[in-house]
């Protein structure tokens, strides 16, 4: 009921070509054929598509708090999630989630298992005030934006979920909390993932060897 009034108030239509019904139609949002196949930390991940056009379009507009992407996001994502599965979400910091109104993360991981029938552990949070006063460098080489909650249940094996794959350094930094708290991360997906030479080239980041990168 809360949908139907929802979607009355706020009609959704695709980003891409009006039609409505949905943030992300299937035919403007990425196809398997866009998948991006990825290793990182020795863990096999998956994106959605490259971070480009209209995927791109979208998931800034659901980091400025645009709700509706997500349940878009999740039916693609949920392609590559097999039932039973436990997702790790990589949570945003507190002030972020505030002035968003969701974690995004945390919201993708809860609709794709409602749709998979794979489970969600929020087992980790995002240090804030750790990574203030770091220049944009530091802050994507730092160790240590996470920890893990105090009433974490943490699961034997966990595939990550995060929405942009930038430099892989917080993906990194994830899967090395996760493993020294004694869980086995078996795979990592992502909605985006940023083609090298671009973002990682600009922001004078280089892409550590332990990230290759098939079918780009
Ligand atoms: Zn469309």
């Amino acid at each position: 009921m809360w949908r139907i009034i929802c979607e009355w108030l706020f009609p959704v239509s695709c980003l891409g070509c009006g039609a409505s019904g949905i943030a992300l139609c299937t035919a403007c949002g990425p196809s398997d054929a866009d998948a991006v196949h990825f290793h990182i930390s020795g863990v096999p991940g998956v994106a959605i598509g490259p971070y480009d056009g209209d995927l791109r379009a979208a998931i800034v507009a659901m980091k400025r708090g645009e709700r509706a992407y997500l349940d878009a996001f999740a039916a693609i994502l949920a392609c590559h999630i097999t039932p039973g599965t436990i997702l790790v979400p990589l949570p945003t910091t507190r002030r972020r989630r505030n002035v968003r109104g969701f974690d995004q993360a945390i919201e993708l991981a809860r609709r794709v298992a409602m749709l998979t029938g794979a489970m969600t552990h929020d087992v980790l949070r995002k240090r804030g005030a750790a990574q203030r006063g770091l220049g944009r460098l530091a802050r994507l080489n730092a160790w240590g934006r996470f920890a893990l909650r105090a009433d974490a249940m943490l699961p034997v094996e966990a595939v990550v979920v995060d929405d942009v794959f930038t430099t892989g350094g917080t993906l990194r930094d994830g899967i090395a909390t996760l493993r020294a708290a004694g869980v086995q991360v078996t795979g990592v997906v992502v909605l985006a993932w940023t083609a090298p030479g671009r973002n990682h080239r600009a922001s004078g980041v280089v892409v550590p060897e332990a990230t290759s990168v098939i079918g780009v």
